[in-house]
């Protein structure tokens, strides 16, 4: 059987598609590789959505899956490693093999690594990539933060509530975070930012990270690291037309090839926002429908 639409992303994008050609009256399925609400999980408070003076991440990507789930849109939990393109698409997983008139891709983007020795390996053992995620965890503990732009800061506030010690490691000798966040920051006497340096190995102790290794030759003690020094758009498969892997779209959000739609911080663009996400997802929808009633 071949679908009408396949969106593949749960994130805002994605979801924002969904509600907007299920009341349409059609029928997309979503494939997802981990959960509903993608980064929406690791904000944690967002004061900028319209509607919602102050909300959790998570708070608010649940609120969006409800308002989808109760449309009865179609769920395919699992990861897209191939997507084709001849007479029709086709969506690979390493269960599945979907064909699809219309795709949306609505992958998002993801942390970057340092891809240092054995990074992949303590994954979860040590190296983080949210903080809101996984640092209760390290309740008590000393942690290091790496990078020093918005995320980074927030994360070290973040952290400073719940850990002993938390250092924050910058390569260049100024923050790129907001000054406002910087200044809270600096009103934990639990934590340090060190400038002008670069974590350049993960110490370990029976399989668990115990310090890390700076440029300078310092060892800083680290129960776990937190890396935080942007993101990266995830692999464009269909190979479309691209800046720096950010997917590029036209005003109606279609790729470079027909049928083919690219959504929310999947594509390139200026601001990477909710609402941005939200509106891009919408717009998509918007041209499959009128596509689809025109056919009729
Ligand atoms: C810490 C943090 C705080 C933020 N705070 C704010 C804020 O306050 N206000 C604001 O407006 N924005 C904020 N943002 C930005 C905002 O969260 C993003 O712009 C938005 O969530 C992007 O939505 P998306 O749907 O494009 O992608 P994502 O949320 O990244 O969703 C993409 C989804 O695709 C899935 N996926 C990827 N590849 C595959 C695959 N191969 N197969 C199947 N599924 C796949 C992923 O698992 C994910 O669920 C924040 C982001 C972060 C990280």
């Amino acid at each position: 059987m071949e679908e009408k639409v396949v969106i593949i992303g749960s994130g805002i994008a994605g979801m924002s598609s969904a509600i907007y050609l299920k009341r349409a009256g059609i029928d997309p399925l979503i494939m997802e590789k981990e959960v509903a609400g993608g980064q929406l999980h690791k904000a944690n408070v967002i004061e900028n959505y319209p509607g919602f003076e102050k909300i959790s991440g998570p708070d608010l990507a649940f609120n969006i899956y409800n308002q989808v789930k109760k449309l009865d849109v179609r769920y395919l939990y699992d990861e897209v490693i191939n997507i084709t393109k001849e007479d029709t698409i086709i969506i690979k997983t390493k269960k599945e093999e979907i064909k699809t008139k219309y795709l949306i891709i609505a992958t998002g983007r993801a942390p970057r690594k340092l891809n240092l020795e054995n990074e992949e390996r303590l994954i979860g053992k040590g190296i983080s990539y949210c903080a809101l995620c996984d640092g209760s965890l390290y309740k008590n503990k000393d942690v290091v933060v790496i990078g020093g732009g918005n995320s980074a800061i927030e994360d070290a506030i973040y952290l400073a509530n719940i850990c002993n010690k938390v250092s924050v490691i910058h390569r260049r000798n100024n923050l790129r975070a907001e000054d406002k966040l910087v200044e809270q920051l600096k009103e934990f006497p639990n934590t340090q930012i060190i400038y002008d340096n670069e974590v350049v190995e993960y110490i370990t102790n029976e399989d668990k990270l115990t310090k890390v290794k700076l440029k300078d030759n310092r060892e800083i003690k680290a129960d776990g690291v937190f890396i935080a020094i942007g993101y990266e758009p995830i692999a464009n498969m269909l190979k479309l037309e691209n800046d720096n892997n950010y997917i590029i779209v036209d005003s109606k959000m279609h790729t470079s090839l027909p049928n083919v739609y690219a959504i929310g911080d999947a594509i390139k663009k200026d601001v990477y926002q909710l609402v941005t996400a939200a509106n891009e997802g919408v717009i998509a929808a918007v041209d499959i429908i009128k596509h689809e009633k025109s056919n009729l």
